[in-house]
C-alpha cells in the first residue's frame, strides 16, 4: 500500500548531493576551488554529458533542444498534463565558484530522487530543466536559453549574437552538436503548471538574518546600456585646459551623475553600476579622445528604473553640451521585473512551515532564468545563504546542510504543485 500523503517523508541524501557538487566542480577550465565553464566549450559539453548521465540514472527521460536546454522528465500518471518544473544552470563565468546554478540543478535532481524514494507518484510530470547559456560571458547577453523558451528575444536575434572570436550563436551551437531550429525552442504557454528555481542568494541578507531559506517575492529588472563618449584627443602638454574636449572627464561626470540618479531614486532597490570603462588611446601623455562604458541598472519597479534611465539620458545631453563631446547610448537589454507567482510562493512557504523552517521573504537582485520563465509559467525561487554573500568568485560557499534543506523544501513544493495519484 502507498503511504498516505500526510505521512510521506522525503529525505535528502546530503552526502551524495554534496559529492555530486564536488564532481561537477572538477569539470572545469580553472583550478579548484575556482570553476570556469563557458557554454559550448569541450568542458561545458563534458559537464552536460555528466549531468545527463545522472538524470538517466534516476530514470528520467532526457531531451535537449536546439539551444542546448536540457529537459529531464519524470513522467506522471497523466503524461499529457502540464509539467511541474525545477532547474537552473551549470555554465560558470571565468574564475567562479561551485554553487551558482549548480545548487539548483543538482539540488533539483536530488529533490526528484527524494520524491521517488518516498513513494510519491506524481499526476503531472516533474521536470528538471538545465538552462543553456545563462551567463553572458560568451555572447554578451545572459539567459539565452530561457529567453528563447519564453519568446522574450527572437530566435533570429539570438542566432546572430557573436562571441569574441566572431562566431555566431548559430555556428557555435551547431558545432557543439545542437542542430534543429531555434524557432522551435519556444514553449507553449501551458507547458509548465509551475516552476521553482533553487539558487544561492548571491547576497548577504539570509546569512545576516541567520535564516536558511529565502522565498523570493520579486526579481529585479536589469537593463544595460553601452555609452560611447567621443571628444578630442591631443598632446597632454600642448592642448591647454580651455581648449580641451576630454572624453574621460566627461565620462567621470557621467559616472557620478549615474551614481547620484540611483541614490536619489527614493528606493534602496535602485542600483546602478558602471562596470566597464575603456579609455582610448590610453597613453599617459595623451588626452583621452574616446571612452566606452557600460551601465547596468536594476530595480524591482519598472517605472522607477525607467525614470532613472531617463534622468541619465537627460544628464548625458547636458554633459555633452557643457563639455562639447558627443555622448551616444545604446540599450543592450531592458527587461521587465517579475513578481513571483502567489501559488508557487504559497507552496514554498507551506513546505517551510510544515518542516518548521523559518524563512525570509526576499527580493532577487541578481537576475535568473526564472525572470524569463515567469513570462510563460507561474514561477518562484527559493534562496539559500552563501557565505558573506560571495558569488562569482572561487570562495563562493554554501553549507551542505543549507543546500540539503533547500532541496528538501523544493521536493515538497514540487509535490504540492503537482497532483498526486496516491
Ligand atoms: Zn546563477
Amino acid at each position: 500500500m502507498e503511504p498516505a500523503p500526510s505521512r510521506r517523508r522525503e529525505e535528502i541524501d546530503q552526502q551524495r548531493l554534496n559529492s555530486e557538487i564536488e564532481t561537477l566542480a572538477a569539470i572545469s577550465d580553472a583550478e579548484l576551488p575556482a570553476v570556469t565553464r563557458i557554454v559550448f566549450t569541450p568542458t561545458d559539453l563534458k559537464a552536460r554529458a555528466w549531468v545527463i548521465s545522472r538524470c538517466e540514472e534516476a530514470g528520467l527521460a532526457v531531451r535537449q533542444d536546439a539551444i542546448g536546454n536540457i529537459f529531464a522528465r519524470w513522467s506522471g500518471s497523466d503524461p499529457a498534463a502540464p509539467a511541474v518544473g525545477t532547474g537552473s544552470h551549470i555554465d560558470a563565468i571565468p574564475n567562479a565558484g561551485k554553487y551558482d546554478g549548480v545548487v539548483g540543478v543538482l539540488g533539483g535532481l536530488e529533490a526528484i530522487r527524494a520524491l521517488q524514494r518516498s513513494g510519491f507518484r506524481p499526476t503531472n510530470p516533474i521536470e528538471l530543466l538545465v538552462f543553456a547559456t545563462e551567463e553572458p560571458t560568451r555572447f554578451g547577453i545572459g539567459c539565452l536559453g530561457s529567453r528563447l523558451l519564453s519568446g522574450t528575444l527572437s530566435a533570429d536575434a539570438i542566432a546572430k549574437l557573436k562571441d569574441r572570436d566572431g562566431e555566431s550563436v548559430d555556428e557555435v551551437r551547431r558545432k557543439a552538436g545542437f542542430g534543429g531550429n531555434l524557432q522551435d525552442v519556444k514553449l507553449p504557454k501551458d507547458y509548465y503548471q509551475g516552476f521553482v528555481e533553487l539558487h544561492i542568494e548571491q547576497g548577504p541578507l539570509l546569512e545576516r538574518a541567520q535564516t536558511s531559506l529565502g522565498i523570493v517575492k520579486s526579481i529585479a529588472a536589469p537593463a544595460s546600456l553601452r555609452i560611447s563618449i567621443e571628444g578630442a584627443g591631443g598632446h597632454a602638454g600642448g592642448v591647454l585646459m580651455p581648449d580641451r574636449k576630454d572624453a574621460l572627464c566627461a565620462a567621470a561626470d557621467m559616472i557620478l551623475t549615474i551614481e547620484n540618479a540611483a541614490r536619489s531614486s527614493g528606493a534602496a532597490d535602485t542600483v546602478a553600476t558602471v562596470g566597464v570603462c575603456d579609455v582610448f588611446p590610453g597613453a599617459v601623455n595623451s588626452i583621452p579622445s574616446r571612452v566606452g562604458m557600460t551601465l547596468d541598472i536594476r530595480d524591482t519597479d519598472l517605472g522607477r528604473r525607467d525614470g532613472v534611465m531617463q534622468t541619465i539620458e537627460r544628464a548625458a545631453q547636458s554633459i555633452s553640451a557643457k563639455r562639447q563631446v558627443s555622448v551616444q547610448s545604446e540599450v543592450l537589454n531592458a527587461d521587465a521585473p517579475a513578481d513571483c507567482a502567489p501559488e508557487v510562493r504559497a507552496a514554498l512557504s507551506d513546505s517551510c512551515r510544515e518542516h518548521g523552517f523559518p524563512f525570509l521573504e526576499i527580493v532577487s537582485r541578481a537576475y535568473h532564468d526564472s525572470l524569463f520563465l515567469s513570462r510563460i509559467a507561474p514561477t518562484g525561487m527559493l534562496f539559500i545563504p552563501c557565505r558573506n554573500g560571495y558569488s562569482h568568485r572561487p570562495d563562493e560557499y554554501a553549507a551542505p546542510e543549507d543546500i540539503a534543506r533547500g532541496a528538501l523544501v523544493l521536493a515538497q513544493s514540487l509535490a504540492k504543485l503537482c497532483g498526486s495519484s496516491q
